[in-house]
């Protein structure tokens, strides 16, 4: 067993606290090179005096300056950088074999790909990345030799329901479809009319899972399945009518794959990220994660269709797929500015997906050449979405 040297960007937030109760059952395993996070300098200074990083990273720079001071005073011999560069430098340093990529939205990208261009083992919870440049990291992955685990409880389970060494050729390997699983958020039986009026403490209130405040809402408007079912596409070299989403309100079964043969493989576990993060820390091996087991004795487990009329997020989602280009990258940028601005209640619940709608319509004409098309588009998709929410506050006024 190697000892792997890990940076954790986003390690203040539910992914990265549940990576770092992992990595402590395992200190023979596992050494923390670098944390980040963007805002939390107390849970980062914690942090840093449990797991003593070499590096620990705060996005803005008082931030850092007062994680400084208070590692400072408590004889911390971890240094603090600041900034972008800073995340992408602990992404890629020599010394780190693996990067956990949990920052939320597009702002881990940057890191995410430099880490792959580094040919590092990347376990993936910023779904996001894929989302915007799919194609760009998946190469950048493939031509550097670098690694990929997903974090994500539907892809973790479909990693795990295909064949071991799973090559990026569904069709040789036997597979029909991956049946990708939703809970259907808090809102599953809720009609649309009665969504329009939902506040950001329902949204955010999951019957299943803890996450960040950006996914749980993602999860309520079910965007955050269209936004896996884009992840699926690349991570599987999966074609989109290949996709399918499947609800199943207990988050018991975390996805499927159905084969030729008819057999249909799934992977089963209590709702819980550590399983997950155990299963690509780990890899190949199975190690302890401090889940407790799945208890299916007396439990019922329901399956419904996905309700794209009422969660129209979704709809758009599988629309910007299969219109490729700049267009999921369109729809992630007017997600996170729609999902901050519900947050902050500047927007209702049913304003996200107009939001998006209106951004899909305005599409860059070209097609993008690289990352900083991406980014410009992505840019682009912000200022007119916060445009068109500043409009409807207007009115509604
Ligand atoms: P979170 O909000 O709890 O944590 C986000 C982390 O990113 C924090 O450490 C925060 O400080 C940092 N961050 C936020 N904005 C930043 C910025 N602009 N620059 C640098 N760092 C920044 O979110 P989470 O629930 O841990 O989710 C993280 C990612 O994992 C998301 O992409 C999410 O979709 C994905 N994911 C989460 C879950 C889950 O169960 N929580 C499951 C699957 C996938
Ligand atoms: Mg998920």
């Amino acid at each position: 067993m190697k000892t792997q040297i890990l940076t954790i960007l986003g390690a203040t937030g539910t992914i990265g606290v549940n990576t770092l109760d992992v990595v402590a059952r395992h200190p023979e395993r596992f050494e923390v090179f670098a944390l980040t996070g963007a805002t939390q300098i107390d849970r980062l200074c914690e942090q840093c005096l449990q797991f003593r990083p070499r590096y620990a990273v705060m996005t803005e720079a008082p931030a850092a300056h007062a994680l400084r001071e208070k590692l400072r005073a408590a004889g911390s011999p971890t240094e603090v950088l600041e900034g972008g560069a800073a995340l992408i430098a602990v992404a890629t340093a020599p010394e780190v074999t693996t990067l956990m990529a949990a920052i939320v939205g597009a702002a881990g990208l940057p890191a995410t790909i430099a880490a792959a261009r580094a040919g590092k083992r990347i376990l993936l919870a910023n779904k996001e990345t894929l989302v915007v440049s799919g194609q760009l990291f998946m190469d950048a992955v493939h031509e550097n030799g670098a690694e990929l685990f997903p974090i994500d409880s539907e892809h973790s389970a479909i990693h795990q329901s295909l064949p071991a060494g799973f090559d990026g050729d569904l069709d040789a390997a036997g597979v029909k479809a991956l049946w990708l699983t939703a809970s259907g958020g808090p809102f599953r039986t809720w009609s649309r009319e009665q969504m329009e009026g939902v506040t950001p403490e329902q949204a955010v209130a999951h019957p299943n899972w803890v996450m960040g405040r950006k996914i749980s809402v993602d999860s309520a408007s079910m965007m955050n399945k269209g936004l896996e079912v884009i992840e699926a596409r690349w991570l599987f070299n999966a074609q989109t009518e290949q996709i399918r989403v499947l609800v199943h309100p207990q988050s018991i079964i975390h996805s499927l794959v159905e084969y030729r043969d008819g057999s249909v493989m799934a992977q089963l576990g209590t709702p819980d990220m550590r399983t997950p993060i155990a299963y690509a820390l780990g890899y190949p091996e199975r190690i302890e994660a401090g889940v407790s087991g799945l208890e299916l004795m007396g439990s019922q487990l329901q399956f419904e269709a996905p309700d794209m009329q009422r969660f129209p997020c979704l709809r758009l989602a599988f629309e910007a797929l299969r219109a490729g280009g700049y267009a999921p990258a369109v729809l992630n940028a007017a997600n996170e500015v729609a999902v901050d601005a519900f947050l902050n209640r500047r927007c209702g619940f049913a304003d996200i997906p107009r939001a998006i709608e209106h951004a899909l319509g305005h599409l860059p004409a070209s097609s993008p050449r690289g990352l900083d098309d991406l980014l410009e588009a992505d840019r682009r998709a912000r200022a007119l979405t916060g445009e068109f929410l500043a409009a409807r506050a207007l009115l509604r006024a």
